[in-house]
This record gives structure tokens, sequence and C-alpha cells, in this order.
């Protein structure tokens, strides 16, 4: 795993980027749209968006039944995107390959197959304070069912994780960590080669939710050794209702399936049913075709730029926009780790987030403003929330400059 950046910074052409982009060309509220957030999801390429209608008005029937052409290109199209994000993954199998809905979904599916299945009464499973509700709440579900006790690993006032409390939360009973390898909240990059080593030598299996990290990682999950490793596809340039769950092929043999109907089996009888094997085994009824056909082209898409440039790019707009919040007078910056991807968490002195989020709507301007599905992390920072601009490497200077002008006259207003 690398971030994707630095070194190399040839020429990145944003326009071009851009107007790929139709969404991002419209006028809101009287302004031309700036859109900061990213991070809760990114918008699409033309690429992905006539991938699906194409599938659509070409392509479209049932996978993996149909003794007929269509079905043989749907199905060849299903699979042949679920080899993309084995690919995108490092090189993984593809039977290592699982769609679901999302990050959500994902770990809902490992709580609720591979946790029933194993975690028994006193077993501990460990998250951080900074995860995502999607990586809590599943959690609590499967421990209230099964006796397993939830650790919290605590986050410093900068946004880190405290890895002294981490290695000392682990012991014999720990079956289980997950966490997130980037924060959506603070935007902080975790440590997570390190989180799978110390989780393994305590002898427990790693998750790692990848939801904010796949658009800024080359990301090789066999490197970093994760037993799961979750994404959704909307935050990746594919569509929403489409995510992936990768898991070490020996877990998924041994996991009993979470959800059962068609597709999923091998043989039903009123006597006893068996199950087909993985990848299909998790993937009961008929899956979101359209949208895995979308996430295949939004991988191909990505293969197209030059990634390195434009993350190289997406690090400029940041440090500008986190240069900008910290000279700003009544600006409290929320999350100052020094690894960190494109997300301003901030403050605005004597105004509520959604207040500060309305008014830079107002301003054509698009954050985020609330807890960010993160309530245990800004009960941990005592905050109720706050402002949230995330950038992605279809942003510009002068919108970062838009933006930190229309934060400006809020400022009056309050
Ligand atoms: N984990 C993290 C770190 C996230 O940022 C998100 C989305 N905000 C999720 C999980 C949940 O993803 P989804 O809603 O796409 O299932």
């Amino acid at each position: 795993m690398s971030i994707i950046q630095t070194a190399h910074r040839a020429a990145f052409d944003v326009e071009a980027v851009r107007s790929q982009f139709p969404i991002l060309h419209q006028d809101v509220n009287g302004y031309p749209l700036v859109y900061l957030d990213n991070a809760a999801s990114v918008q699409k390429p033309a690429a992905v968006i006539d991938a699906i209608a194409h599938y659509y008005r070409h392509d479209h029937a049932n996978v993996h039944r149909g003794a007929h052409a269509l079905a043989t290109r749907a199905t060849d199209a299903f699979e042949g995107a679920r080899a993309k994000v084995a690919a995108f993954l490092g090189g993984v199998a593809r039977e290592e390959i699982i769609w679901t809905r999302g990050t959500t979904e994902s770990i809902n599916l490992v709580a609720n197959s591979w946790g029933r299945a194993n975690l028994r009464a006193g077993d501990e499973i460990v998250l951080t304070e900074m995860e995502h509700h999607a990586n809590i709440v599943p959690w609590q579900m499967v421990a209230a069912m099964t006796g397993a006790r939830i650790r919290v690993v605590p986050v410093t006032d900068a946004g880190e994780l405290d890895m002294d409390a981490f290695r000392n939360l682990l012991g014999e009973r720990t079956r289980l960590v997950a966490v997130t390898q980037v924060s959506n909240a603070l935007g902080t990059i975790n440590p997570v080669a390190e989180i799978v080593r110390l989780a393994h030598a305590a002898g427990a299996l790693a998750l790692i939710d990848g939801a904010q990290a796949v658009s800024h990682f080359v990301m090789d999950v066999r490197t970093l050794g994760a037993d799961f490793y979750v994404f959704s596809g909307h935050k990746l340039f594919g569509p929403t209702g489409i995510g992936v769950l990768y898991a070490r092929r020996e877990l998924l043999d041994a996991m009993p399936p979470w959800q059962g109907g068609g597709q999923m089996i091998e043989k039903v009888a009123f006597a006893g049913t068996t199950y087909t094997e993985v990848p299909w085994k998790f993937e009961a009824g008929t899956p979101n075709i359209a949208g895995v056909v979308g996430m295949g082209a939004a991988l191909e898409w990505l293969g197209t730029l030059d990634r390195n440039a434009a993350q190289a790019h997406e690090d400029a707009l940041y440090a500008r926009l986190d240069a900008a919040l910290a000279a700003m007078p009544g600006v409290r910056r929320i999350g100052t780790a020094p690894a960190r991807v494109s997300v301003a968490s901030f403050l605005v002195e004597g105004a509520h987030p959604t207040d500060v989020g309305h008014l830079l709507d107002q301003q054509g301007i698009a954050v985020r403003a609330g807890h960010h599905c993160t309530m245990p992390l800004m009960a941990r920072l005592g905050i109720p929330g706050t402002v949230r601009a995330s950038v992605a490497f279809y942003n510009t200077a002068a919108e970062i400059d838009r933006f930190v002008a229309a934060l400006e006259k809020v400022k009056t207003f309050i």
C-alpha cells in the first residue's frame, strides 16, 4: 500500500478531467457549483454514466442463468468487473471478491457470517473511537447476539489513534480488530499495516474499512495482510448501491452464507440444501448488475488517469485549503494529525456547523455539516459535529479560493 502522491509532479490537466464530469458544470443558488463533499460521495465521469446506460440499452439480462446472448454478455460484464476489482486490490483472486451494496453491507456480512459463527461470550472485538457507525453498529448487534465484548481504542486530541492503548487492548480474547484506514471525519491516515501486524500477533483477524482510502491509495491488500477489506463503489467514481468485500479465500470457504436464496445454492431440497462455492455463496438473489458494470467502468476510467499526478494536484489543493483555514481567525480546525488525506474538518466560532453549511450552500458551495456518522468521535472531541470540506482531484485552486472567500463572508453573518 502506498499513498499516491508527491515525487512526481507531472502536469495534471484538471480542466480535461473536469470536462468528463457533467454534474460539475451547473449553477447552484446562482453561483457555479463548488463541490467539496467528496468524502461523502464523489461525482461520476461520463464514462461510468455511459457504461450504465449502454448496459441497459444493449446488454441487460439476468446473470449466471440464461442460455442466450444477452445473459452471456451481462454475465461476462459482471464477472469481468469482479476481475478488475481483484486486480485493483493488488492482484487478489477473483473468488475473494464479493459484491455487496457498499461498505455498510460488507461489514454486516462479515459480522453476521464470520461473527455469528466464530464469536463466543467473552471474546473481544477491538474497534476505535474514530470508526464510522457502519463499523460500530454491526459489531454491537453481533456482540449482543454472541456475548462478545467491544473494546475501543482511544483517539488523541489531534485525531490520531493512541497506538500504545491499542497494544494494551490486544490480548488472548481478541478475535477481531476492525479499523478504518482513513477517518472520514478528520482525514487521519491510520497505520493500518502496523495494526494488522499487531492484530495477527495477538492471534486476531483484521478488517480494514477502506471506504475513505481507496480513492487515495494504491492498494495491495495481500501486502497489507488484511483478512477483510471493504469499500463502496460510490467513493471511487462508481455508482451507489455497489460495494466490495475482499476476504481471504480460506475464511470465505469456512464462513456460512449470510443471506439465502437464488444464485447461492448448489442443490435445494426440503430434505436439505447445499450451497454453491465462493464468491456466489455470498451473493443471494439478482445482484446489482448495472452497479457492477458501472464499477468496472470506474476502475477502467481510473486506469486511464495518471493517478500520481492526480493525487499531487489534490494534495496541493488540500495544502492551500488547510493553510487558509489555519490562518483564518475564528476558525478551529478539527483533526490535525500529520498524516491526512484531503479532508478539512473545522468549526466556526459562535456558529453551528449546520448553519455554516447552509450559508455556504447559498453561495453554491457543497460541504458536509454534522457528525459524519461518527457520533462517538464527536463525543470524544466534545463537539456536536464539524463542517467538512473534502477535496477531489477534479477540484481547482480557483474553487478552493471561492470556498475561502465564501467562508469569510459566512463569518460576517455570525
Ligand atoms: N466507513 C467509512 C470510513 C465511511 O466514510 C463510510 C461512508 N461515509 C462508510 C463506512 C459507509 O459507507 P456506505 O454508506 O457507502 O456503506
